[in-house]
């Protein structure tokens, strides 16, 4: 199948420029497109037949369930029932926008979309283009990341077409994202509200428009006896080819111990990357210095991340290791991603070596 890439300005946005692509998704076909969290891989999320497609393109695992897409928040009465209060007020403070909802399924959703699962996770994008795509498309886009299952989030269309060339009809290429990171997602079919995984969108944003929200308790552990709600998140994701290890601790240990390693590593061969902030990034001596912004500034760091990950690979870089981020909330779900990249492999710098690391790294 030959893989066709469509410009779309997004400055100087023309509605035509996703006709084609609409036609498409309508008729069955699978369209990548730019949202503001990531770009998306969608198919007619009605359809078990495109669902199906967006799976075999992904490698994905058929447990894993795709997210709705829509472009009127009306449109969640089509697909959930039972939608909550607090859930319209979700829907009211943060669509269009970087926020999940994972509501009850109506019976017109095919088990195809959602796993098996008797819900269904609902978003209406901010992108102009995401959002011209579904209206002209007439159809709820199913769309997860479109990257390759276990690669890192696409934010740009030519990290799109490394993982999926030949395998999707379109590619509407509208530049770099904004926000860099995945949606926030929120079951609000519990009591209490629970994010599944944390995002742009903050705890305490969402606490400030309904009140006590909790966390699935998956989200940050290694435990693989504890199930995450969002089955996506149980794979190791997100992940750069190279062995990829986080370090932790008190700044200066950290750029002493990941110094060491790095020399280390060199000495026996291989071809070695660090990923650090602004502040301590002129430190290191690696084949592949990434600088992922300063760590004041989330927001870049978010926007960074996945591209960081993807050019260790393009540098065909065989270790990594990282410094530790995190601070505010967006800190935490870059934290979350990154963690998830490397396995939950984590260096903690202030011990001695033989215990310092982690299970994973015995
Ligand atoms: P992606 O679209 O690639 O960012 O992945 C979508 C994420 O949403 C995955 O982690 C899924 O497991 C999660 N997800 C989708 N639908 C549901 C649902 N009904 N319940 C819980 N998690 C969901
Ligand atoms: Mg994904």
């Amino acid at each position: 199948m030959e893989t066709r890439i469509i410009k779309c300005d997004t400055e100087a946005f023309q509605p035509e420029c996703v006709r084609e692509a609409a036609a498409c998704l309508h008729a069955g076909g699978l369209v990548a497109f730019p949202t503001e969290t990531v770009y998306g891989l969608g198919g007619d999320g009605l359809n078990p037949e495109a669902a199906g497609k967006i799976y075999a393109a992904k490698g994905r695992p058929s447990d894993n369930p795709l997210i709705l897409h829509i472009a009127e928040k009306d449109s969640v009465n089509m697909v959930a029932e039972e939608v909550s209060d607090k859930a319209w007020l979700l829907m009211e403070r943060f669509w269009p926008g970087p926020l999940t909802l994972v509501l009850k399924k109506k019976p017109t959703v095919p088990a195809e979309t959602t796993g098996g699962l008797n819900t269904v996770a609902v978003r209406m994008p901010s992108h102009p283009v995401a959002l011209e795509l579904i209206r002209q498309s007439g159809v709820c886009v199913a769309a997860p990341s479109a990257n390759a299952s276990g690669r890192p989030s696409p934010s740009k269309a030519s990290h799109v077409y490394e993982d999926l060339k030949g395998k999707i009809d379109y590619i509407l290429d509208g530049g770099s994202v904004d926000i860099g990171i995945e949606s926030t997602i929120v079951d609000m079919t519990g009591t209490v509200p629970a994010i599944l995984r944390p995002g742009y969108i903050t705890p305490e944003q969402i606490e400030a428009a309904i009140g006590k929200v909790e966390f699935d308790p998956a989200v940050f552990s290694a435990a693989t006896d504890i199930k995450p709600k969002a089955p996506g998140m149980k794979y190791t994701h997100y992940a750069p080819k190279g062995t990829l290890s986080i370090v932790e601790g008190d700044r200066e240990a950290v750029v002493r111990r990941i110094c060491a390693m790095v020399e280390e590593k060199q000495a026996a061969g291989y071809k070695v990357g660090v990923l650090a902030a602004r502040e301590t990034a002129d430190r290191y001596r690696a084949d592949t210095v990434l600088t992922i912004g300063c760590r004041a500034e989330p927001v870049t760091m978010a926007a960074r991340l996945y591209a960081c990950l993807r050019e260790f690979d393009e540098e065909g870089t065989e270790f990594m290791y990282s410094e530790a981020f995190g601070g505010d909330s967006l800190g935490n779900a870059i934290m979350n991603r990154l963690l998830k990249a490397a396995g939950h492999r984590v260096i903690y710098a202030e011990k001695k070596p033989a215990e310092g690391l982690s299970c994973r790294e015995q």
